[in-house]
């Protein structure tokens, strides 16, 4: 047991990483959820089923992509479904499903159909570019899915274009259009807001989740962009997307805090839809954190920046059992740190950009 306990690859041996915290050394609770020192609890995956993606959004990827993972070190949809199922055992209640872009992996609908034999009850969602969602939607949705978030950073052509590097605005309306057709509602969608890019249309978007009775997501730029070309200036805060909105369509506060990092608001006139805006940077929610990630390559990171990882692939295949995985993941969460330190003099990135650990 003990020697699969230390850090992955991914932080090994990297200049600046973060030494194994502390309480990574000291036994975690052996019963009840998953929580860390700071009382916090783990009850939401977020699972990348690939590191692939066929766009290449410029706050994330470069143009030329990234070394992707050999298959080989990618978790078999077996393999998934095993830690999924240990991982139900410790209480998570919700999957999200994630990548890279997660409808590039071959068979999707065949891993939500395992995942949905698990737990007929467990809620299962998807983050997804949607550009493969006009055929994919139906067969997700019958396999299981219960909802989708569509990420979407503009809605003018061009520049869809030039955010994402790719022509694809109408495909990914198609997409939009198909998932609520196959009944992937509420339907969430997320737009990153950038400075000097499109902070201009975030009333657009405001009127598009009023006539579709949309949950439109802003969500702040972080820098966890792979060409590390994130600055502060770029940044639009939250406050100020809200106050944008709120003056052409008035907004009612109706979910501050929780255990959901995205605050939300309704329209005060009574139109359907919802406006969320998720500030991880200038209003870090990290003390009611509830979310845990498995990378694809099979590795448990408690924190979206963790400079630390437990490596759960390794011990899967070597024949660990049940109990020896639950150690080990209730190890990495008793150890999350308290929050990242974006606004601290201190703040590293972590070696694993957006793509490589799914949002
Ligand atoms: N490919 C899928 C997609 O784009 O929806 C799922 C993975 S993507 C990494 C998950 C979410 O992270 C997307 O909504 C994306 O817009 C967001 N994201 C990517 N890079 C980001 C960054 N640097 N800051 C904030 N959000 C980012
Ligand atoms: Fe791909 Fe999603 Fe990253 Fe865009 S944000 S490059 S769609 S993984």
């Amino acid at each position: 047991m003990t020697e699969w306990i230390g850090l992955s690859r991914a932080t090994e041996g990297v200049p600046g990483s973060a030494p194994p915290p502390e309480a990574l050394r000291t036994p975690a609770p052996t019963e009840g959820p998953l929580v860390d020192t700071y009382g916090r609890i783990g009850d939401d995956l977020r699972i990348s089923v690939t590191d692939r993606c066929n766009f290449r959004c410029t706050y994330c990827m470069p143009a030329e992509g990234l070394p992707w993972l050999p298959k080989s070190e990618i978790l078999t949809f077996e393999e998934l479904t095993r830690v999924v199922r240990v991982f139900l055992g410790l209480g998570v209640r919700s999957l999200k499903l994630t990548g890279g872009e997660p409808t590039v992996r071959a068979e999707l609908p065949k891993l939500v159909r395992m995942l949905r034999d698990l737990d007929p009850d467990v809620d299962i969602s998807m983050t997804t570019n949607g550009f493969l969602l006009d055929r994919l939607a139906g067969p997700l949705a019958e396999a299981g899915l219960d909802r989708a978030t569509v990420s979407l950073d503009s809605l003018l052509r061009h520049r869809f274009q030039e955010m994402t590097r790719r022509d694809a605005l109408d495909k990914v309306i198609d997409g939009l259009r198909a998932a609520e057709a196959a009944g992937l509602t509420p339907i969430k969608l997320n737009c990153v807001v950038i400075a000097g890019t499109n902070e201009d249309e975030v009333v657009d978007f405001a009127r598009l989740a009023r006539e579709n009775a949309y949950e439109v997501r802003f969500i702040e730029y972080m820098p966890l962009d792979a060409e590390q070309r994130w600055e502060r200036a770029k940044v639009v805060p939250s406050a100020e997307i809200i106050e944008a909105i709120d003056r052409v369509y008035p907004l009612i506060a109706e979910h501050e805090g929780g255990v959901e990092p995205a605050s939300t608001y309704c329209f005060a006139d009574g139109a359907p839809g919802a406006i969320g805006v998720i500030a991880s940077v200038t209003e870090p929610f990290c003390e009611t954190c509830n979310r845990l990630r498995i990378t694809a390559d099979g590795q448990l990171r408690a924190c979206l920046f963790a400079m630390y990882e437990t490596d759960l692939r390794t011990p899967l295949r070597e024949g660990a059992s049940d109990a020896d995985l639950q150690e080990l993941i209730r190890r990495n969460v008793w150890a999350k740190w308290e929050g990242h330190k974006i606004n601290h003099p201190d703040f590293e990135r972590p070696t694993r950009s957006m793509s490589m650990i799914g949002g």
